[in-house]
């Protein structure tokens, strides 16, 4: 990336996948050597920072990983405020700068036929459900020196787009959890790929969904996989992009074969559509 000579102690946000170029926002005069692009800052947005190498860098008050050339990204949920801080201190100096997290407009999803079980589970169902989070919150709770949080990311398989983040979810007409992912309909056996490189964190089956991969890719990015008719890949192996990691299915909470993709900044889950390609 060529960087303007008056930004070179600069910090440069712009969403991940999409053209990393500085912002043509005006700089306040004030704000020495600060530079924020506005993709990626908004609710569900995942931003990719650039700050002078060795900076220290905080949202919200909490400090963020930064690497050695001085990337960083920036997680926002579904639901974030409008408002966040991000407080950046290093060789270019020390900045706090309020980010404007843009609103999103979200989908309503009715699913009806889903089997009693899968939508009010037993007390024995709980117990089994709460014991996989708490292996899921686990899995992206990693923060990891691996550099692919930053690169492009490569659709894991293509079809039809069946499912988007966000939206509310009403089954057998009882209100539930937002959407938190992507879904992707394909037939069963289709291959499934690693949408960057990394290491799998999670190779499991689970109640919702079904049999499930989740691969870290660093600095707490994580991809999730789900309702795979098979896994090719054990807790542990480094992947690299486009790697062939299981085939999609319809294990779990489905009704039809799909794969579901979620993609989460630590606990925050962002949407995964803006971090692929465009093209079909
Ligand atoms: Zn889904």
């Amino acid at each position: 990336m060529t960087v303007p000579r008056r930004t070179l102690a600069a910090l440069l946000l712009a969403g991940a996948g999409c053209a990393r170029q500085p912002s043509a926002e005006a700089q306040p005069a004030a704000a020495r050597g600060l530079s924020i692009g506005p993709e990626g800052l908004a609710q569900g947005g995942l931003a990719l920072g650039q700050a002078a190498p060795g900076s220290r860098v905080a949202l919200d008050g909490n400090p963020v990983r930064v690497a050695p050339d001085g990337r960083f990204i920036l997680g926002f949920g579904r639901d974030a405020p409008p408002r966040a801080r991000l407080a950046v201190s290093g060789p270019g100096g020390s900045e706090t700068r309020e980010l404007s997290i843009a609103r999103r407009e979200w989908d309503v999803q009715r699913l009806n036929g889903l089997p009693s079980a899968m939508v009010s589970p037993n007390a024995e169902q709980l117990a089994r459900i709460q014991a996989e989070q708490r292996r899921i919150n686990a899995a992206r709770a990693d923060d990891s020196e691996m550099p692919f949080f930053a690169e492009p990311f490569a659709w894991p398989a293509r079809g039809r787009i069946s499912g988007v983040y966000g939206s509310q979810r009403i089954l057998n007409g009882e209100p539930r959890a937002a959407h938190l992912g992507l879904d992707i309909a394909t037939p069963t056996g289709t291959p499934c790929a690693a949408m960057g490189g990394g290491r799998v964190a999670l190779a499991a089956d689970l109640y919702f969904t079904g049999n499930t991969v989740i691969l870290q890719h660093g600095h707490g990015l994580t991809s999730l996989y789900a309702h795979l008719s098979a896994i090719d890949v054990a807790e542990g192996a480094a992947v690299r992009q486009g790697q062939r990691i299981g085939a999609t299915g319809a294990t779990g909470r489905v009704t039809g074969p799909h794969l579901h993709l979620g993609v989460s900044w630590f606990a925050v889950a962002v949407d995964p559509r803006p971090l692929l390609p465009a093209a079909a």
